[in-house]
């Protein structure tokens, strides 16, 4: 690997981060507040949240096994993607290179910070070769992204492949984990120590039911995080987000049964799937949805919006033409989906 400096851009790595009232006071008792110009009326919402989650994080180290400095917590982890660009990628100088088809947001956010984004195609089962990943990049490669289980395609990545590009890469690996909760893979979390150019994505918005509130985990080697922490919004995840948050981490065996209920759900949804006329293929998935290749997808998906039911056409997707993506709901849910596409002539 690089040196965290050489991958960094230059004024990043100089940026000297805002300084905010609460950053200045730590740990003290304190019981009068006149240093933020909050209004001292309205309680508990008027006061700034910790812009450093220091309960939020204290909470999810145990959970995770991940000590509170690797874990950095954004709006998403649509904040991380967008950081990750910003601190380490020279507008129209530097490049990414990234699976393709994967989660879309990695092309926008590359768009967005004016850096080349460089796809390498899939096999035919979905998976991917370090070699050709590494063949794409070149000296101004500053990070290479991964997503597994992947969107849209629903598997897991091969982890000796993942592993072998963490090892040959000079740059950052940004490995999206999204899913992990639905997988039997291992995360690659416990491995950080081993690999300083790892990044892991997470979320609270897929198994842990909280898409609304808005939060997602980095982890990574503690100097990656302190950069990802320098340039963020000072007060980036809200009061009621951290609250939030710190009740469903108390209630995590609920998580385990959602996910169990939907991974059972998933595998008989799949079987089902697979009896369907209007179904030619169903893709084997470690996650929370599935792909299926249809006879036509524009027109299923059409006939599926009429009947007030909504799933992901991913038809102008690289590899997934004539795909459908369709998550995984209640049971009732899914037998209202089932019953519809039964009703469907072609
Ligand atoms: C849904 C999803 C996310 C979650 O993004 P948030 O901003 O945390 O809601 C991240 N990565 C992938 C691949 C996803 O599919």
């Amino acid at each position: 690997m690089k040196t965290l400096q050489e991958l960094t851009r230059p004024n990043i790595w100089a940026l000297k981060p805002y300084s905010s009232a609460r950053d200045e006071y730590k740990g003290v008792e304190a019981s009068v507040f006149l240093d933020a110009n909050e209004n001292p009326y309205n309680g508990p919402h008027n006061r700034y949240p910790d812009p450093l989650q220091v309960e939020l994080k204290k909470n999810l180290s145990k959970l995770k096994g991940v000590a509170s400095e690797h874990i950095f917590l954004g709006n998403g982890s649509d904040e991380a993607i967008d950081l990750v660009f910003r601190a380490f990628c020279e507008p129209r100088q530097d490049n990414v290179v990234a699976i393709d088809p994967t989660y879309g947001m990695y092309q926008v956010c590359a768009e967005i910070n004016e850096v080349e984004y460089r796809k390498v195609l899939l096999d035919e089962h979905f998976q991917f070769s370090a070699d050709k990943l590494l063949e794409a990049a070149d000296a101004h490669t500053k990070l290479i992204f991964l997503c597994s289980p992947n969107n849209p395609t629903g598997n897991d990545l091969d982890s000796s492949e993942i592993e072998r590009l963490l090892r040959r890469f000079e740059g950052l690996v940004v490995l999206d984990e999204a899913y992990n909760d639905f997988s039997e893979q291992p995360s690659f979390l416990t491995r950080l120590n081993e690999f300083p150019n790892l990044i892991v994505l997470q979320t609270f918005s897929k198994a842990w039911g909280c898409a609304a509130i808005r939060l997602g985990m980095a982890f990574a080697s503690k100097d990656i995080v302190g950069l990802l922490t320098k340039i963020k919004y000072p007060y980036n995840v809200n009061q009621l987000t951290q609250q939030q948050a710190m009740e469903m981490l108390h209630r995590y065996y609920e998580i385990e049964r959602w996910v169990t209920m939907l991974k059972d759900e998933r595998n008989h949804l799949e079987k089902v799937f697979r009896t369907l006329p209007c179904v030619e293929q169903v893709f084997p998935s470690n996650a929370n949805f599935f792909l299926v290749k249809v006879t036509d997808a524009v027109h299923i998906y059409n006939y599926l919006v009429g009947e007030g039911i909504i799933v992901r056409n991913r038809h102008t997707v690289s590899l997934c033409g004539n795909c459908l993506r369709i998550t995984v709901g209640t049971k009732m849910e899914n037998e209202t989906l089932v019953n519809a596409l039964k009703q469907y002539i072609g």
